[in-house]
């Protein structure tokens, strides 16, 4: 399995980094990343939410990257790697509160766009 990069659409972005948030009232599952493609020169911060609510076998994923400018992707990328427990939805640090309330307001408090997302898709390989 492979990410296609949203912006020149080779199957080459990577997640270099993940905080894992839990759950919300939208999704079950929620994390905050930092991808880059090794193709061209994206790097963005992305926001993957998964819902499997509703009907048994209606698992749906929303994985979208937003075009981010240095200073919103050294904050992300800081506050991420300012936890030592990044697979921990109930971890209390303070990075952890900070993405929280990012994804909570819809990425206003980085400064990002929400309503401009760059959907990243799986490629099977
Ligand atoms: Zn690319
Ligand atoms: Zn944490």
């Amino acid at each position: 399995m492979a990410l296609r990069c949203p912006d020149c659409g080779e199957a080459r972005l990577r997640v270099m980094a993940t905080l894992e948030l839990g759950s919300d009232e939208r999704s079950d599952e929620i994390a905050l990343q930092i991808v880059e493609c090794a193709d061209c020169e994206l790097e963005a911060v992305a926001v993957y939410e998964e819902c499997s609510r509703g009907a048994l076998d209606d698992e749906s994923v929303i994985h979208c990257a937003y075009p981010a400018d240095a200073e919103a992707l050294d904050e992300v990328r800081g506050l991420i790697s300012s936890c030592r427990d990044r697979r921990g939805p109930d971890c209390p640090c303070r990075g952890h509160a900070r993405a929280r309330e990012m994804v909570r307001d819809r990425l206003e408090p980085a400064g990002l766009d929400w309503s401009q997302p760059m959907p990243i898709t799986f490629v099977r390989t």
